[in-house]
């Protein structure tokens, strides 16, 4: 994700709003590397502001993801992250508490087999890896 300025910038530029509460929306994103749910952006904008809906935290969110500028992580129908770190990587998941964390390294190696190559061009990737930390083991 774009620095906060930055940002600005850009909805400026596409001449989509920018309020106090999607300014504080892009600063709980800022730098978050705890892939937060949209009820925890939610929960944690709603200490500044009381009024704001669940329905304006998801529009930005939907905002910021087409834009690129987040990606959202979907475990499954229910359960959807999201990630101001735009350069691929992959995840690991814990099955008890949802804890997700970053893998960043030691798949560099990873390579579509050339069948697949012929018929798709790849565009992004994530791999998600599901398991048990070490608070819930
Ligand atoms: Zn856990
Ligand atoms: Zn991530």
């Amino acid at each position: 994700m774009k620095k906060v300025e930055e940002l600005i910038k850009l909805f400026k530029s596409k001449d989509l709003k920018i309020t106090p509460q999607r300014l504080g929306i892009f600063k709980v994103l800022e730098g978050n590397a705890t892939h937060p749910s949209a009820e925890s952006i939610y929960n944690e904008i709603r200490q500044v502001y009381p009024t704001i809906s669940f329905t304006t935290v998801y529009k930005t969110l939907e905002v910021l993801e087409s834009l690129g500028e987040i990606l959202k992580i979907t475990i499954d129908a229910g359960r959807k992250y999201f990630d101001p770190n735009t350069i691929p990587h992959h995840h690991i998941i814990c099955s008890q508490c949802n804890m997700i964390a970053d893998v960043n390294e030691g798949l560099e190696e990873l390579k579509l087999p050339n069948e697949i190559l012929d018929k798709f061009t790849p565009s992004r990737y994530d791999i998600s890896f599901y398991g048990t930390c070490k608070q819930c083991a």
